[in-house]
């Protein structure tokens, strides 16, 4: 059983059971939805997932894509789309409460990858911000 929820605390979910795929999501429609450059995405069956308090916002830019989110603090959380996806939800992995639980294993959309985040791992480093230590 995993459980998360957003950053205030009105929305928490749980899920379970197999986990069909996790990715980190590079596309236009990831960056918009969450603000940031890439999403984590953890996938689960619909069955085996429940919001357990709360009622979370819903936006739907075509129609098909559900993206749901916390109206309150804003944090995304998990997306729907049935024609698509039937009978699966996405989850934003690090919106679990342990967000190191399970690891990502491979990349998607990255034709819409930011160019700048092609080359990440090279940029320096800190292990919270530049300058002298306090
Ligand atoms: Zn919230
Ligand atoms: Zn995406």
């Amino acid at each position: 059983m995993l459980a998360g929820g957003c950053r205030c605390g009105a929305i928490r979910y749980e899920a379970e059971g197999e986990v069909w795929h996790h990715s980190i999501c590079h596309c236009r429609d990831c960056q918009l939805g969450s603000g940031a450059p890439m999403v984590a995405w953890i996938g689960f069956s619909t069955a085996n997932f429940r919001v357990t308090q709360g009622v979370p916002s819903r936006f739907s830019g075509d129609g098909k894509a559900e993206r749901f989110f916390c109206g309150n603090c804003g944090t995304p959380l998990y997306y729907l789309n049935e024609p698509l996806l039937p009978g699966k939800v996405d989850v934003q992995t690090v919106t679990l409460d342990d967000p190191d639980a399970l690891a990502p294993n491979h990349q998607v959309q990255v034709a819409d990858r930011r160019a700048w985040m092609a080359h990440l791992g090279e940029l320096p480093e800190f292990e919270r911000f530049p300058g002298p230590a306090e």
